[in-house]
C-alpha cells in the first residue's frame, strides 16, 4: 500500500503501548482488504489523553482503539456508548460521528465469541470468574448472557463485591483462599487477572481441576507460549484457550465498527500468531 494524501489514519492509544499486537493484527487486515489506511500505536500519558483524542477527531481519523490505562477516560469523553461500554464503564473502541465521540467495548464480544469457540456457556452454567479488574468486568458482561450463576474470586475482595453488585442476584463472591474449591465445582472458568503474564505462574493447578465438571477454561492472558494455566487445564482434560484469540476477536469487532464490514478473521489470527512468535 502506498501512503498518499488519501490515506486514512487509525491506531491504538495507551501507555505504555509498545507491546501492543493491534498494529500487526489491524494492518494485516487493512492490507488484505486493500484499504488505503494505516494503523499505528500512540503512546500517550493520561494528562494528554483527551487532547490527543480531540486532535485525532479534528484530523478526521476514522477511529481509535484504547488500551490501558485510558479505557475509563475514553468512556467519560463519549457522547454515545454501546450497552457493553455502559455496563463495563470502559471503552476500547472510539469512532467519530461529526462532533460526537462514540464508544464501544469490544472486549465483551471478544470474551463472548472466545467462549462460543470453546463450546459455549450453557444455560444455567456455574461460571467461575477469576479477577474483577477491567477485563474481569468485560468477562462478567459476557457471562451474564448465559443466564447462569457467576462466582467471582478476586485477590482484593472489595473489587469482587463491587462487580457482584453490578451483576445482581445471579452472582456471588468466592473468597480468594477458596479458589481451588470453587474450580472443582465450576462448569466454565474465565481467568482475568494478570497472573501468568510472565509465563511462569498459574492461579490453578491441574490437581484443582481434575474431576471437576469444567468443560471450558478461557485464560485472558497470552504470551509467546501457551500460558501455564492453559497447560494445567489441558493436563486435567479441560478444553482451554488463552487470550490471543480474544485479542483477535475484539480487534475484529473494532475493525467492523471502523469499516462497516466483516473483518478478515483468519488473516488477523495469522498475524497475531506471527506477532507473538507462534506463526
Ligand atoms: P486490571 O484492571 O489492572 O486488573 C488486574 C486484575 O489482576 C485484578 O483482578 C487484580 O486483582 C489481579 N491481580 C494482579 N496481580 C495479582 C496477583 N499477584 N494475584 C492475584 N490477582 C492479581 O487489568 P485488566 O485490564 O483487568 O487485565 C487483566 C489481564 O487480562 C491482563 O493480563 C491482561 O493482559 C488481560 N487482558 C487480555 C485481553 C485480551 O484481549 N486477551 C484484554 C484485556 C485484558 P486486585 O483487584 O486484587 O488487584
Amino acid at each position: 500500500m502506498e501512503i498518499d494524501a488519501g490515506t486514512s489514519l487509525l491506531g491504538v492509544v495507551g501507555h505504555p503501548v509498545g507491546h501492543s499486537l493491534s498494529p500487526a493484527i489491524q494492518n494485516a487486515a487493512l492490507q488484505h482488504d486493500k484499504r488505503n489506511a494505516i494503523y499505528l500505536a500512540f503512546d500517550v500519558v493520561s494528562e494528554n489523553f483527551e487532547a490527543f483524542v480531540e486532535g485525532m477527531r479534528a484530523a478526521g481519523t476514522r477511529g481509535l482503539n484504547v488500551t490501558l490505562p485510558h479505557k475509563r477516560a475514553a468512556f467519560d469523553i463519549c457522547g454515545t456508548v454501546t450497552e457493553e461500554a455502559q455496563w463495563t464503564e470502559a471503552v476500547n473502541t472510539l469512532t467519530f460521528e461529526g462532533d460526537e465521540i462514540v464508544g464501544d467495548n469490544t472486549d465483551v464480544e471478544g470474551v463472548r465469541a472466545s467462549l462460543v469457540e470453546l463450546g459455549g456457556v450453557l444455560d444455567g452454567s456455574k461460571a467461575l470468574l477469576i479477577g474483577a479488574g477491567g477485563a474481569g468486568r468485560a468477562a462478567a458482561r459476557a457471562l451474564l448472557d448465559s443466564g447462569g450463576e457467576v462466582w467471582i474470586a478476586n485477590r482484593t475482595p472489595a473489587r469482587a463485591e463491587k462487580l457482584r453488585g453490578a451483576i445482581g442476584r445471579s452472582a456471588q463472591v468466592i473468597p480468594w483462599k477458596d479458589l481451588a474449591g470453587a474450580a472443582k465445582e465450576a462448569d466454565v472458568i474465565v481467568h482475568a487477572t494478570s497472573v501468568g503474564l510472565d509465563g511462569s505462574d498459574s492461579v490453578l493447578k491441574a490437581s484443582d481441576l481434575k474431576g471437576s465438571p469444567c468443560r471450558a477454561l478461557l485464560d485472558l492472558v497470552y504470551g509467546p507460549n501457551e500460558t501455564m494455566l492453559v497447560h494445567e487445564a489441558r493436563r486435567a482434560g479441560v478444553e482451554a484457550a488463552d487470550g490471543l484469540n480474544m485479542l483477535v476477536l475484539q480487534g475484529a469487532g473494532a475493525y467492523t465498527t471502523f469499516w462497516g464490514s466483516d473483518a478478515p478473521l483468519e488473516v488477523m489470527r495469522k498475524a497475531a500468531l506471527a506477532a507473538v512468535g507462534r506463526g
